[in-house]
């Protein structure tokens, strides 16, 4: 990959994992100021314990989504970027524009969402 498109990928990233970092460290602080008014109205025990979980899941997903970007983050380190982890074929270009930080060619994402993947989920 030329270096400057390889920039402009970093770049990118780093932005994205800047924001979701915050979101994440929010998300945790929102958490505990939700257990801190259940703690006060029993009565808003239900409405609250739901905040919580979908907080909860919002967080999951974002702090996953970290995750991938700072692995994308890592492979351009590595000058491994663009290439499938699972295969080592270039993940397409257009692909790769609108998700930089996928780690998988269209044919792999297959096989991992399908399940066919035997380290997919580790
Ligand atoms: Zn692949």
């Amino acid at each position: 990959m030329e270096k400057k498109k390889l920039e402009q990928f970093k770049k990118r990233l780093e932005e994205r994992q800047q924001l979701l970092r915050k979101t994440v460290s929010r998300t945790v602080q929102d958490g505990r100021s939700a257990d801190e008014e259940a703690a006060q109205d029993i009565a808003d025990k239900a409405a609250n314990s739901y905040t919580k979980e979908f907080l909860f899941h919002q967080s999951t997903s974002e702090r996953q989504l970290l995750q991938l970007v700072e692995e994308a983050l890592t492979r351009i380190r590595e000058g491994s970027f663009g290439e499938c982890v699972n295969c080592g074929n270039e993940v397409n270009a257009k692909r790769l524009e609108a998700v930089p930080w996928t780690r998988y060619c269209i044919a792999c994402q297959e096989k991992a969402e399908k399940g066919l993947m035997e380290e997919a989920n580790t």
